[in-house]
């Protein structure tokens, strides 16, 4: 950028050098032109004026002297009869000069008083400046000289265009640096310094860079959030690893009494299920993090697959007494429908989970301004409201050991809440410590 900002800064001092002098050069040429003609008409007024023509006697030698000794530096003059032919020229040898009738400065002499050219002869790449005046007697008067052209202008100040030319560069990139230094110094503290929102920037750039730091955030807190992840799910699986390896080793060492060894093949498979359970939610949360909903779903009936969950659960809810009541008529919503069995399954299974003995869960299914809801209300234990939002955290649990003693594994409402994301679906979470918890997920 530094580079770039520099190049473009030396590029326009360059066309704005090269423009302003072609621009200089030419007002100045103009000048100069109308200066060298000023001159020429001021010397043809001061011949005239000091009488010195017409040439009264052209046959006396020392008054053709005289003239001739009227010379001033690259100034020719030449005299003319009213018929074109030369008369006397300082310069030159009039014998061998051709009739002047036809040379412009002349005939405008002839016919309005004064005539004036420019003539350009490239073999000298000289301008010769014409002044031609018409005398008294009908005779004209030409006054001429040479000077540079315009190319010839250019070309003699080439030497010190090259030298502005370099010295303004110079300061463009030292200016350039100095410019792109100080520009550049905000971004690159903040660079430097991206967490802290102290850190001043341009105005213009404070979109891009709050987009920039709530970017920087969301990925510290993503990476935060696996490293925790991947620390509980360790821990985790220590547990139930740790248990089987310890009734192993006392199945390895004979230290189980007689009779005992059902039992401990018996905590060996629960423990072995845990692992299994746990296993498979992590596999389930994976698989949701690449899920694409618009990809995979289906008309599904949300009332249907709640049946069919209920009818699932029946068995683990009957061995604690629990009811469990549904509600509702058939409603279609589009999704994929394992996906929806696995939220209405992990929905019932807490309701179930965290109720008391002979308590109630009741399902219903059911449509509130448009939108397909589905409520799972239990009579349970309720949650402590500080940690109703925390429930949907990926391990989080309010009673450890009634989870685990539960075979929950602490990531289903994760799960809920990650496949309701999915299919953008509001969850609301209600509940009444000793009285029960009631979630509404409205599709
Ligand atoms: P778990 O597998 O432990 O049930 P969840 O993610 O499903 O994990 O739930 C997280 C925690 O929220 C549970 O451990 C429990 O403490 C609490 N919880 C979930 N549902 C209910 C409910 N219906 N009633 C009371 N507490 C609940």
């Amino acid at each position: 950028m530094k580079k770039k900002i520099n190049t473009q800064l030396s590029l326009i001092a360059l066309v704005a050098i090269l423009t302003t002098i072609i621009g200089i050069t030419i007002v100045y040429y103009e000048l100069f032109k109308k200066q060298v003609m000023d001159d020429l008409v001021q010397n043809a007024e001061l011949l005239i004026a000091t009488d010195a023509f017409p040439i009264t006697n052209m046959e006396d030698e020392t008054s053709a002297e005289k003239y001739k000794g009227l010379t001033i530096e690259n100034l020719r003059i030449t005299w003319i009869d009213k018929n074109g032919n030369v008369l006397f020229d300082n310069d030159a040898d009039i014998s061998k000069m051709e009739n002047h009738i036809n040379r412009p400065e002349v005939h405008q002499a002839i016919d309005r008083g004064e005539g004036k050219t420019t003539r350009h002869s490239d073999t000298m790449n000289m301008d010769t400046f014409y002044y031609a005046v018409l005398l008294e007697d009908g005779s004209v008067l030409r006054v001429s000289t040479e000077a540079s052209t315009k190319l010839n202008v250019i070309f003699n100040a080439i030497p010190v265009i090259v030298i502005i030319v370099i010295v303004i560069l110079m300061g463009c990139v030292f200016i350039g640096h100095f410019l792109t230094g100080q520009l550049m110094r905000p971004l690159e503290n903040m660079a430097e310094n991206l967490t802290d929102s102290t850190t001043p920037v341009y105005k213009e750039l404070e979109p891009f860079v709050n987009k920039i730091r709530s970017q920087h955030e969301g990925i510290l807190a993503a990476a935060k959030s696996r490293q925790d992840f991947t620390a509980n799910v360790s821990h985790e699986l220590k547990t139930p690893i740790t248990a089987i390896s310890g009734y192993a080793e006392l199945i390895e060492n004979n230290m189980v009494e007689e009779g005992g060894q059902v039992r401990i093949a018996g905590q060996i498979r629960h423990n072995a299920d845990r692992l299994l359970s746990i296993v498979n939610d992590i596999i389930q949360l994976s698989e949701l993090d690449s899920f694409e909903p618009q990809r995979n779903y289906e008309i599904i009936d949300l009332y249907g697959i709640v049946k069919e969950s209920i009818n699932d659960l029946k068995h683990m809810a009957e061995n604690k007494g629990i009811r469990i009541i549904c509600k509702g008529s058939p409603t279609t919503i589009k999704a994929d429908k394992t996906l929806i069995r696995e939220m209405v399954d992990n929905l019932v299974q807490n309701g179930i989970r965290y109720n008391e003995e002979l308590g109630k869960v009741e399902v219903y299914v059911k449509v509130e301004n448009n939108h397909p809801i589905l409520v799972v209300k239990d009579t349970g234990i309720g949650i402590p409201s500080d940690q109703q939002d925390r429930v949907f955290e990926r391990f989080y649990r309010v009673d450890k050991s009634r989870s685990r003693e539960t075979g929950g594994t602490g990531l289903g409402l994760a799960i809920v809440k990650h496949i309701a994301e999915l299919y953008s679906a509001d969850i609301k979470l209600n509940s009444t410590l000793g009285q029960g918890t009631e979630i509404v997920v409205s599709f």
